[in-house]
C-alpha cells in the first residue's frame, strides 16, 4: 500500500507543500522519521482550506488516526481507529490518549517545544519497533505509531497514525522460532554425521581407563612397596586424564546441542575456535586429512554467542572435510585467526579441495542448496545469519591453485 497526500497548511506566504508518504511511514526499516518537504513551517498561519484537506485526509486514511491536544487529550479519531480500538468518538474524546496504549508507554511532550526542536514534525512513538496498544476490552496488541504535529482550528494538535502490527509481529515470532528449529536441526545433523566418529573417539579413553584401573588394582593386590605405590598413583592419574578427555568430548557435544536463546558476551575468540576445531575435526586424521590451527598468542576479545560461533566454524570445517574426503593429492585444512588493521578479527578455514564451482557460487549462502547426496544445504545460510547477528560478514573464495577459503569477520571489542 502506498499513496501520497499533499497538505498545504504549514506554509507562510507561498504555498509550499508538505508531502506525507504513507509508504515511508511504515516501511520495515528506517521507520523513525519521515522528513516533510516543508521549509520554514509556521504554525500560526494555518489556512482554513488546508484544514479541510487535513480533515478529509484523516477521514479517508487507510490507518487508524487519532488527533489529540499537545498534552495528549483525545480530540477526535477516524472510523479505522474506532474499529481498531472498539471505542466510539463519544467514549474516548476528552480522555487521555494514554488509554490507547499499555501502561508505561511515554506519550509525547509539549507540541511547541518539540516542533521547534525538530526539522521534521514526523517521528515514531517509540525507539523500538513497536509498542503495545490497548483496546477498549483491555486486549493488548502490537502497534506501529507515527506522530505528527500540526494546526487544526487554529490550535496545535498532535496526530497519531496507528497501524495494527500484531499479524507482522506474530509472523516475525514464528519465523524466529522456525529459524531456531532449523539451527537446532542443523546442529543435530552435524552431530549425527559425527556420531560414528565420536563413538570411536569416546571408546579410546574409556578403554584406556579400563586398562589403567585394572593394572592399578592388580598392582595394589601385590605386596605394597614404595615403588608399587608410586606406580599405582601414576596409573590412577592417567586414568583420570583419560576420563577428563572423554568428559570434554561429551561436554562439547552437549554445548552444541543446547537449545537456548542467543546470548552474546565478551569472550576470547581463540577459545571458541579451539573447542569447535577439536570437535569438528574428529575423524579427520583417519581420512588422511592434516588439520593445522593457527591462533594468535594473545586473547582476541569479541562480543559473541560462543555456541553460535562454534556452529559456524564447525560448518566450515565439516564442509572442508566433506570436500577433501575421497579426493586424490594433498588433503589439508588450515584454520586461522588474525586481527586486521581495520579492527576486525577474521577466522578463515582453507582447504585443498576442488574449490567452489561457479554454479554453486550463485546460491552458496541460500538455504537448501546442496551438492551432497545427504546434504541439508542449511549450513552456510545458517552461518550467514549467525555472522549477521554478530555484526560480522561471511565471505567465500577459491584459492590458488585449488581449494576454497571460507572466512568470517567480526569486530574486536
Ligand atoms: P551442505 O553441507 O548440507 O551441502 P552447506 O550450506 O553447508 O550445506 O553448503 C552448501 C554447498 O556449498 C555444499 O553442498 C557445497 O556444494 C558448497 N561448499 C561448501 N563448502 C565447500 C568447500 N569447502 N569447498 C567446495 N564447496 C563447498
Amino acid at each position: 500500500m502506498s499513496f501520497k497526500v499533499n497538505i498545504d497548511i504549514f506554509q507562510q506566504n507561498n504555498a509550499e507543500v508538505l508531502h506525507i508518504d504513507y509508504a515511508d511511514f511504515f516501511q520495515s526499516s528506517g521507520r523513525k522519521t519521515v522528513r516533510d518537504h516543508t521549509t520554514n513551517s509556521n504554525l500560526q498561519t494555518a489556512r482554513p482550506h488546508g484544514e479541510s484537506v487535513l480533515r478529509s485526509f484523516v477521514h479517508t486514511a487507510p490507518e487508524a488516526v487519532v488527533i489529540t491536544s499537545p498534552h495528549g487529550t483525545v480530540k477526535s479519531l477516524n472510523a479505522r481507529a474506532e474499529a481498531l480500538y472498539g471505542y466510539s468518538q463519544s467514549e474516548i474524546v476528552g480522555e487521555s490518549a494514554a488509554l490507547l496504549f499499555e501502561a508505561g508507554v511515554q506519550l509525547p511532550g509539549t507540541f511547541a517545544r518539540r516542533f521547534a526542536a525538530e526539522q521534521s514534525c514526523w517521528r515514531s512513538l517509540s525507539e523500538n519497533d513497536t509498542v503495545r496498544g490497548r483496546k477498549k476490552n483491555g486486549e493488548l496488541f502490537h502497534v506501529e505509531v507515527m506522530l505528527g504535529d500540526c494546526v487544526l482550528d487554529g490550535a496545535p494538535v498532535t496526530i497519531f497514525y496507528i497501524r495494527d502490527a500484531s499479524a507482522r509481529v506474530l509472523q516475525d515470532q514464528r519465523l524466529a522460532e522456525l529459524e531456531r528449529e532449523i539451527a537446532h536441526l542443523a546442529r543435530h545433523s552435524v552431530l549425527g554425521e559425527l556420531a560414528t566418529t565420536i563413538t570411536h573417539e569416546l571408546s579410546q579413553p574409556l578403554t584406556a581407563i579400563i586398562n589403567y584401573t585394572v593394572a592399578a588394582s592388580r598392582s595394589a593386590a601385590a605386596e605394597p612397596t614404595p615403588e608399587t605405590l608410586e606406580n599405582n598413583l601414576a596409573l590412577i592419574a592417567k586414568a583420570g586424564e583419560q576420563a577428563k578427555r572423554a568428559w570434554l568430548i561429551l561436554h562439547r557435544m552437549r554445548q552444541l546441542l543446547q537449545h537456548r536463546g542467543a546470548e552474546r558476551v565478551r569472550d576470547d575468540l581463540r577459545l571458541a575456535i579451539d573447542d569447535a576445531v577439536q570437535l569438528a575435526t574428529i575423524g579427520a586424521a583417519e581420512r588422511g586429512i592434516a588439520v593445522s590451527i593457527d591462533l594468535p598468542p594473545v586473547p582476541v576479545m569479541v562480543l559473541i554467542d560462543r555456541v553460535q560461533v562454534q556452529v559456524l566454524v564447525t560448518n566450515f570445517i565439516r564442509n572442508a572435510i566433506d570436500e577433501l574426503t575421497g579426493i586424490e593429492g594433498e588433503k589439508a585444512i588450515w584454520v586461522r585467526l588474525a586481527v586486521g588493521a581495520d579492527g576486525f578479527a577474521e577466522i578463515s578455514v582453507e582447504d585443498t579441495g576442488h574449490g567452489i564451482s561457479p554454479e554453486v557460487f550463485e546460491t552458496l549462502f541460500d538455504p537448501f542448496h546442496t551438492t551432497k547426496a545427504e546434504g541439508l544445504g542449511v549450513g552456510l545460510s545458517l552461518s550467514r545469519r549467525i555472522a549477521q547477528a554478530h555484526g560480522g560478514r561471511l565471505a567465500a573464495r577459491n584459492r590458488t591453485p585449488n581449494g576454497a577459503i571460507f572466512s568470517f569477520k567480526i569486530p574486536v571489542v
